[in-house]
């Protein structure tokens, strides 16, 4: 069987992808299993140069691999290639920590001397969504393969062809086909076979919270680590000795950016009621001048990736304004045409419980508050805590956000930045375990104690 993948912008058919059914994605994971004897093996030093080249490869090819990324996903060019270009350099990282991860020894008197050595967990699984494909690939990817685990890497099938890409540079960098493998597919079928799979030592998963519970449960049953990064509804908090205008600016970046699409949106603006007259003028300027279209085509904003995203969306901003529980100040209709497109999208004066649930889309909704605490209380609301970021001028304003605030990443003065050095990760339904960081390199490996009397 076959799957077609579409252009979201125009509804083109661009390729078609096989859907491995339960008894081949076995198959992979013996091919892996096997595979691992070999890699585990290989020294650091010779892992480390394939991910380099493989991130010079990625570099080299970055006019193709961004165009086949905006066909398939919709996200402009522009965005497209800093996602590729952001690939290479999570493989460059990875690479420069191969030959860090090591073990610890410790002479324990009247007992022995005590090594702990690191071995690969095994076969490990990456489920990648739709959105940031070529990134999360690269996140999931690059941290198996540097601890000398073979990876079987899903990603989803309304975007599956970047990944498959970045998959054949992989191979023509020197990783053996067997220790990475592409295993095309939708999630119900080829991705829950995967989970299931008992050679599979390790899920890594991003996608929505729905998923990640039967991810999780699935894993739990067969007792095989797993890492959940789920959705995310994050606040983005203009505090009252904030830059309103760079603010704005920086809000009106990080919630359009992708056509709103990233777990680590900002998502509920939180704003001071002493600035939200001037934010919102600023904000509305702004996301007037954002011109939509196809991403191809110099577009500064794409379509929604797929159609049950759009109707999701519009859905979500028709409720809100139809029941009087926010003011629509632009935007708030679909684009007519072939693609899913959403006219970029601002309310204000939203009650907060109606946005507990993420809207995944170019959506901004602008939530005043008076004091700090009730910010704190406003933005910790949700059940997700993914990424906050607050904005003030105020050292101490900024320590007490950063240490009250519900969330596994809080910026300050900044949003959406991921650099591979930090660890990044969620709270509450956003998921547990971290991406990224060498404390949790480690989540790739077994500790094995090896005591000598
Ligand atoms: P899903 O969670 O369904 O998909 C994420 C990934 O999991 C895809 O590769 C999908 O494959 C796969 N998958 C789906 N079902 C299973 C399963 N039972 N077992 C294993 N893998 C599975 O997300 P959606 O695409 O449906 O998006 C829905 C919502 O999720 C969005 O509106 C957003 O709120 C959230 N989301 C959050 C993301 C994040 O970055 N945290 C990313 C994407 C979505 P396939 O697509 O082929 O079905």
């Amino acid at each position: 069987m076959m799957i077609d993948v579409q252009n979201p912008a125009t509804g083109e058919h661009i390729s078609s992808i096989p859907v491995f059914s339960a008894s081949d994605v076995s198959a992979a994971a013996n091919r892996a299993a096997e595979a691992a004897k070999s890699w585990e093996h290989t020294a650091a030093s010779v892992r480390a140069v394939k991910l380099v080249n493989a991130a010079s490869l990625i570099r080299s090819r970055q006019d193709s691999l961004a165009a086949l990324l905006t066909r398939e996903q919709g996200k402009p060019l522009t965005e497209a290639k800093s996602e590729i270009m952001g690939a290479a350099h999570v493989f460059e990282y990875y690479a420069s920590v191969c030959g860090s991860i090591r073990g610890d020894a410790q002479n324990l008197p009247n007992y022995g001397y005590l090594n702990v050595i690191r071995k690969p967990v095994g076969v490990c699984a990456a489920i990648i969504p739709w959105n940031m494909p070529a990134i999360i690939f690269a996140w999931k990817v690059g941290a198996a393969l540097a601890c000398g685990n073979p990876v079987l890497a899903k990603p989803s099938a309304t975007a599956p062809l970047t990944v498959q890409a970045l998959g054949n540079t992989l191979h023509e960098a020197g990783i053996p086909t067997d220790v990475l493998q592409i295993i095309t597919g939708n999630g119900g079928e080829t991705g829950r076979a995967l989970v299931d799979e008992p050679l599979v030592r390790h899920v890594s998963f991003t996608g929505s919270t729905a998923t990640g519970r039967e991810v999780g449960a699935s894993a739990g049953r067969n007792l095989k680590r797993v890492h959940l990064e789920l959705g995310g509804n994050d606040a983005f908090i203009v505090t009252k000795s904030a830059d309103v205008k760079r603010a704005a600016a920086a809000a009106v970046r990080h919630r359009f950016y992708n056509c709103g699409q990233v777990c680590t949106s900002a998502k509920r603006i939180l704003v001071h009621e002493s600035c939200e007259d001037t934010f919102v003028a600023h904000a509305k300027d702004l996301i007037e001048q954002i011109h939509v279209g196809n991403g191809l085509l110099e577009s500064k904003m794409g379509p929604l990736n797929n159609k049950d995203q759009l109707v999701f969306v519009s859905n979500a901003v028709d409720n809100i304004v139809s029941r009087d529980e926010g003011t629509l100040v632009t935007g708030g209709e679909r684009i007519e045409g072939k693609g899913y497109f959403y006219r970029p999208t601002l309310l204000r004066d939203v009650t907060p419980e109606v946005v507990s649930e993420e809207i995944f889309g170019p959506v901004m909704y602008v939530i005043p508050f008076r004091t700090d605490d009730e910010a704190i209380q406003i933005a910790n609301s949700t059940k997700y805590g993914l990424g906050s970021s607050v904005w003030t001028d105020r050292l101490a304003v900024a320590h007490k956000y950063a240490d009250e605030l519900k969330a596994g990443v809080v910026w300050v003065n900044k949003h959406l930045i991921l650099p591979p050095e930090m660890p990044f990760g969620g709270v509450g339904d956003s998921g547990f375990g971290r991406e990224n960081g060498m404390d949790f390199i480690y989540e790739y490996t077994e500790a094995k104690s090896i005591l000598f009397g």
